[in-house]
C-alpha cells in the first residue's frame, strides 16, 4: 500500500509538470516549457516504486487460478500476506490458513516470496523451497473441504506433482521435487512428532488408506 502511494505521488508530480506545459502556472502568462529530465526521473520512479505491488497482484491472481484448478474448481483466492499481515494474523504460526466457505486462502510472509524463488529455479530447489510447494498445494486442498490436517496432507502430497506442473515446472522435475517432499520433508514430520504428527499418517503411501489412485498421482508410475 505505501509502494502504490508513493508511486502515485511521483506520477502525480509527472502529471503537474505536463500540465503546466499546457494552462499556463498560477500568475503567469505562458505555460513553462516541460523540464524533460524531471519528468523522466519522475515517471521513472513512479513506475519503480509501482512494481513491487503490481507484481505480487499477479502472482497472487496467479497462484488463485491455480488454486482454484487444484481445488477440483472451488473457487480460491490467494492473498500473499506481508511482514506486517503476519503481524497482525491471528494464525501467525502457521504457514498458511485456508477458509473452504469464503475460498480464502493466505499465505503467511515469506512464504510466497520463497515459493516465487523456487518457480525460478524448480531443478535446484532447497528443502524450504520445497516446502513452499507443499504449504500452496495443501492450503489449496482445504477448499476442497477437507479439514482434517492429515487428510489434507495426504491429499497434497499426492497432487504436489500437479500442482507444481500447473504452476509451469516441466514435467519431469515437477515429479522429482514432488517425490522428494514425500520422501523427505513428509516422512522428516512423522519422526519429528509432536504438532507435526497431526499433519502426518503412515497411511498416506501407495497402496495404503489415504492413497486416492489419482492416474497423475505424486507417487504413480506412468
Ligand atoms: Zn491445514
Amino acid at each position: 500500500m505505501l509502494w502504490m502511494l508513493a508511486s502515485l505521488f511521483f506520477f502525480w508530480c509527472a502529471f503537474r509538470e505536463i500540465r503546466g506545459s499546457i494552462v499556463p502556472p498560477q500568475g503567469y502568462d505562458h505555460p513553462t516549457p516541460i523540464n524533460n529530465s524531471y519528468l523522466a526521473i519522475m515517471l521513472a520512479l513512479g513506475v519503480v516504486l509501482a512494481w513491487p505491488p503490481v507484481h505480487r497482484w499477479y502472482f497472487e491472481w496467479f497462484l488463485s487460478r491455480m488454486a482454484t484448478e487444484l481445488a477440483d474448481n472451488h473457487r480460491a483466492s490467494v492473498h500473499c500476506n506481508t511482514a506486517f499481515d503476519t503481524m497482525v494474523d491471528p494464525d501467525m504460526l502457521f504457514a498458511g490458513h485456508a477458509n473452504p466457505r469464503t475460498g480464502k486462502i493466505g499465505l503467511q510472509a515469506p512464504w510466497c516470496d520463497v515459493l516465487a524463488a523456487y518457480l525460478r529455479h524448480p531443478a535446484h530447489a532447497d528443502e524450504r523451497e520445497l516446502a513452499s510447494l507443499d504449504i500452496f498445494t495443501h492450503e489449496s486442498m482445504h477448499i476442497r473441504g477437507e479439514l482434517n490436517e492429515a487428510r489434507t496432507e495426504c491429499q497434497a502430497i499426492q497432487r504436489n506433482y500437479r500442482s507444481a506442473k500447473l504452476l509451469g515446472v516441466p514435467a519431469g522435475v515437477a515429479k522429482q521435487n514432488a517425490l522428494d517432499i514425500y520422501h523427505f520433508n513428509y516422512q522428516e514430520r512423522g519422526k519429528i512428532g509432536g504438532m507435526q504428527s497431526a499433519y502426518y499418517s503412515d497411511q498416506c503411501a501407495p497402496g495404503q488408506a489415504l492413497d486416492e489412485h489419482l492416474p497423475d498421482s505424486t507417487w504413480s508410475t506412468p
